[in-house]
């Protein structure tokens, strides 16, 4: 069995290698020849800690297998980060376990690349303008994924604490693009993309801020409850998604559905557009908005990737397990 230690996972996987593995498995999803497992999560009763599964099986690379971890709120206080992923492949022709990996940088570099696959097929050509929306932990890796896939000339940024922004403001200076912080009013006027990166319970952006031809990510939504924009946007949007039955159960589109206002069958696989399946966005003025929940095969690519490119580089853990 192969380990890949946590501490390897930065000096050995790219952005680009986790966009390239993202892109190509929501194109497997949307064949039907990728699936994700039913998503366990639970609130465990001990440390006010939420613990679950995601998992799933890709029938093309043979990816099989589950990231395990949650969130452990009194984390910090022991110099630990409050997110804890480990991921597990298995041997999808004999069930022995193949591989662990550490999932913590690989959760952040899975889900900044899901944003950024849908802004490469779903943004406008000349998007000249980027707003974030959120400044915590998954921010930055958000904004650095972003700005690989269109020319952006300036981002803009909200958060609810807004001394946070800094964080933006250092990714932003890293690519030599402006940073401004902004209100939400003028974060809708001037974004032409948009990604929502934040823990909120409550709508944050309304339909009424957003312009035509807007392109929204909305990537902090993956609990039944969670909420970042209005019911209202999605429904006046073209929606897609990671995967649809995530969507509707913990997704940004669970809202519009609960209240009446969609129904299921109007979202749409992103990997169908990849695939070419869909065409995506169809003009100029049309509101695109990517639901992103976070799949267990986003995080069975990662790690396959990173177990590849261990053994490459002779820093794979090999144990007789
Ligand atoms: P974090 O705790 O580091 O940051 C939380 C952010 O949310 C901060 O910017 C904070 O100001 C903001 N926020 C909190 N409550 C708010 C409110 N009521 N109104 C407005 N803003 C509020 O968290 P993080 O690690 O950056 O994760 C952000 C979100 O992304 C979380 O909800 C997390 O579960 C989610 N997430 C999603 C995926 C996915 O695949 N979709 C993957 C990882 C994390």
């Amino acid at each position: 069995m192969i380990i890949v230690p946590e501490h390897e996972i930065e000096g050995l996987v790219s952005a680009s290698d986790c966009f390239t593995a993202v892109e190509r498995v929501f194109a497997s999803m949307a064949q039907k020849s990728a699936y994700n497992f039913s998503v366990i999560r639970e609130a465990i009763g001990h440390a006010d800690a939420l613990y679950g599964f995601k998992s799933g099986f890709d029938r093309e690379s043979l990816a099989l297998g589950l990231k395990s971890g949650g969130f452990w709120p009194n984390n910090m206080e022991k110099g630990l980060t409050n997110h804890q992923s480990t991921i597990f492949l298995f041997d999808a022709d004999t069930g022995k376990c193949r591989a662990v990996v550490g999932g913590n940088l690989l959760t952040a570099l899975r889900t900044a690349a899901a944003s950024a696959v849908s802004i490469k097929y779903l943004a406008r050509p000349d998007a000249k303008v980027l707003g974030m929306v959120g400044a915590g932990h998954q921010s930055s890796f958000q904004l650095r994924a972003a700005l690989q896939q269109r020319p952006f000339e300036k981002v803009i940024g909200w958060n609810l604490f807004p001394e946070a922004l800094d964080r933006l403001a250092k990714v932003a200076a890293e690519h030599d693009v402006p940073f401004e912080a902004v209100d939400l009013d003028r974060l809708g006027a001037e974004a032409d993309v948009i990604i929502t990166i934040t823990s909120s319970f409550a709508p944050i952006l309304k339909a009424a801020q957003i312009r035509p031809g807007t392109h929204l990510a909305c990537m902090g939504t993956d609990t039944k409850g969670k909420q970042e924009v209005e019911a209202e946007l999605l429904a006046a949007a073209t929606i897609f998604s990671d995967e649809i039955a995530q969507s509707v159960t913990i997704g940004e589109a669970q809202h519009p559905v609960a209240k009446g206002l969609i129904s299921p069958n109007r979202i749409i696989e992103i990997g169908a557009v990849i695939n070419g399946a869909h065409p995506g966005r169809s003009n100029a003025d049309e509101i695109t908005v990517f639901d992103g929940t976070g799949v267990g095969l986003q995080d069975l690519a990662v790690a396959s990737k990173a177990v590849d490119l261990a053994v490459q580089k002779g820093v794979a853990v090999v144990v007789d397990f």
